[in-house]
């Protein structure tokens, strides 16, 4: 048995066959993982492939997602609602989320006739466990007639209890939309306290919201970000808007993980940092083979527990399968097609925080 602890269907071997299928593959990630490296993979990358073709599946793959997994076999890869929506317009059958467990019960939720997988049931989120849908109900008891805008790094029956949900890309202009629609100038936003509070830095409105945070950017502080520009003389900084708002003033620019991927894109800078998870400056690096990436980083517990030989695991036995109640389900979809219809134009949202605007309450159970 391997030290991974699954033990493959078939045996596993670099034979000529496995490198005919996979030496193109290589190609995308040759500028960061060695020859030698490859070649341990190969085989699994190999045996994940075909049995996509045998079982009519897709594999969905975040942005914070190891290259191996992120390019040689995810067929779809973004931020979490970018995945959910391919999950959605997808013929596959078979879905394997490679992210965490939130982010496949959102695909489940809008895709209810596929089969959607999980590698590993152990791949959570500190902010989706922050809050449950009775703090919800609590919550909503206490400011009677204020909307309720929920993250999407939540669980169903959060989100089953929200009005509408919103991602780091939009939350700015859902936020806005929805207190119009409603005619009013307060709004929950949960369960980020940090989203939040960059959200509230940027609207006029009186923003209420959750003791939540992730546990990966909320480590970050503004002296790790002077250091980093000591250290590295003109390097441009790109924070995540889940880190404090400490943070994000000492940054060039702040958006989602989308939003940092385009500005690399577009900008081209000479010498970058972003501000967010490890495998994201790794994925984004390979596609800009003309930037350099200075490193510091945090590593996400919970996404790293996705492994090619969990995902080859998930696909050989169709486990774990994620089921969401469908009374629950039908409610999140709700909330959550309420955002994907939503008309919102224009670029995403720069955090660009007025200092005197922070939110009115951070509430907790
Ligand atoms: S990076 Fe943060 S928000 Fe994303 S899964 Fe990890 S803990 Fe959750």
């Amino acid at each position: 048995m391997p030290a991974h602890g699954f033990e493959a269907e078939v045996p596993l071997a670099l034979t000529d066959e496995v490198r005919a299928k996979t030496d193109h593959l290589y190609d995308r990630v040759a500028n960061l993982i060695p020859r030698l490296e490859w070649d341990l993979h190969a085989p699994t990358i190999a045996r994940i492939n075909d049995l996509k073709v045998e079982k009519n599946a897709v594999i969905l793959a975040h942005n914070y997602m190891t290259p191996d997994i992120f390019y040689a076999v995810g067929d779809f890869r973004g931020d979490s609602l970018q995945l959910a929506k391919e999950a959605a317009a997808t013929d596959a059958q078979v879905i394997v989320q490679a992210g965490v467990h939130f982010m496949a019960e959102t695909s489940k939720i809008l895709s209810p006739e596929k089969t959607v997988l999980i590698p590993s049931m152990e791949a959570g989120c500190s902010l989706a466990s922050s809050i449950t849908g009775a703090d919800v109900r609590l919550l909503k008891q206490r400011y009677p007639g204020v909307p309720v805008v929920t993250y999407v790094n939540t669980t169903a029956d959060v989100k089953a209890e929200t009005d509408i949900c919103c991602t780091s890309s939009n939350a700015v202009q859902v936020v806005e939309h929805i207190c119009a629609e409603w005619g009013t100038d307060q709004v929950i936003l949960i369960p980020d306290q940090y989203l939040a509070r960059n959200v509230a830095a940027m609207t006029d409105k009186k923003v209420i919201t959750w003791a939540g945070a992730c546990e990966v950017h909320e480590r970050f502080t503004a002296e790790d970000i002077r250091e980093i520009r000591a250290g590295n003389p003109g390097v441009v900084v790109l924070a995540h808007p889940e880190c404090p708002p400490e943070v994000l003033a000492e940054a060039d620019f702040a958006g989602s993980t989308s939003a940092m991927s385009g500005y690399v894109k577009t900008e081209q800078p000479k010498n970058v940092v972003l501000i967010t998870e490890c495998s994201m400056s790794d994925n984004v690096a390979l596609e800009n083979p003309g930037v350099e990436f200075v490193r510091p980083c945090n590593l996400c517990p919970h996404m790293k527990r996705i492994t090619l030989e969990n995902i080859l695991h998930a696909l050989e036995t169709m486990t774990h399968e994620v089921h969401v109640d469908p009374v629950i389900a039908e409610k999140a979809r709700l909330a959550v097609q309420r955002m994907v219809d939503l008309p919102l134009s224009g670029p995403a949202t720069n955090f660009r925080p007025h200092a005197d605007r922070d939110v009115i309450a951070i509430e907790h159970r």
